[in-house]
């Protein structure tokens, strides 16, 4: 069989192969295994039953989903600038209507996510804004078989002037968050996870090492996410799921803070 690319139905991990084993993000601590199995979606078939959206957030930012919802149903971001486009996570899949639309805000020369929750299909934009820069933290190279990474990086990564990856580690090894300096914003990954309502409204902030088991996060991990984004100005943050204009700087390292401040335990923290 000819190599092609798969999703995995349960939580939408691409991976370029010719017949799948297993899903290497499911069979992880931090996801579930599917109740019934493994099933692996041909590139054509996912092509054939999803479309998308793009969604203005502001004048540099765009926010691209993927309808119905595939895997983990994250949201692909795109910073709009002179100098380049900058994507940071993808969505789970893009029809050619959102990959045109792309084209439309001047495509894309930069990509990066903050960790493998966060790739979505990473791989059609590769292919379709080929040579793009692809930077990934070295510690989680091992799951980018679907794409190429061109720049793998050790603690920092300067993108583009005022746009900086730093490894965050904690819920992943080479977890990383992108520090968009100009528009006060931290793309923090899973960093953070943000309870929000039916209508975006940010409701809860609280930290993890697995979300779906609440496997909290040593002291010693909290304090790495601490002392990295300290220094750091920001007003929102963005994990691969949400957009937070209500986690500032003071919040999120508050929220830090408090559970620095008693035994390892997830919590959710009321905004
Ligand atoms: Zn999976
Ligand atoms: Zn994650």
């Amino acid at each position: 069989m000819a190599l092609s690319w798969f999703a995995c139905a349960n939580c939408g991990f691409w991976q370029r192969h010719f017949a799948p084993p297993d899903c290497p993000v499911c069979s992880d601590v931090r996801n579930d295994l599917p109740e019934d199995g493994w099933r692996f979606l041909p590139e054509a078939e996912v092509a054939a039953t999803h479309t998308g959206d793009a969604r203005q957030i502001a004048d540099d930012l765009w926010a691209f989903t993927t309808s119905p919802a595939l895997g983990l149903a994250g949201t692909g971001w795109l910073i709009v600038r002179e100098g380049g486009n900058i994507a940071f996570e993808a969505a789970p899949y893009h029809s050619d209507a959102m990959l045109a639309q792309i084209d439309a805000l001047g495509g894309i020369a930069f990509l990066a996510a903050s960790h493998v929750h966060g790739y979505g299909a990473l791989f059609q934009l590769q292919r379709r804004f080929d040579p793009a820069i692809v930077a990934i933290q070295k510690e989680d190279l091992r799951l980018t078989k679907a794409f190429r990474v061109t720049a793998p990086y050790d603690e920092q990564f300067a993108l583009a002037p005022g746009y900086t990856l730093h490894q965050v580690g904690g819920h992943y090894d080479g977890q990383a968050c992108l520090h968009d300096a100009r528009g006060g914003r931290l793309f923090c990954g899973d960093m953070f996870k943000i309870d929000q309502d039916a209508t975006g409204n940010s409701t809860a902030i609280s930290s993890h090492k697995a979300f779906h088991k609440d496997i909290p996060l040593t002291h010693a991990e909290l304090r790495r996410y601490r002392d990295t984004i300290a220094p750091l100005a920001f007003d929102a943050v963005l994990t691969p799921f949400e957009y937070a204009p209500e986690v500032d700087r003071a919040v999120a390292l508050a929220a830090l803070d408090e559970g620095l401040a008693r035994a390892p335990g997830v919590k959710r923290l009321p905004l």
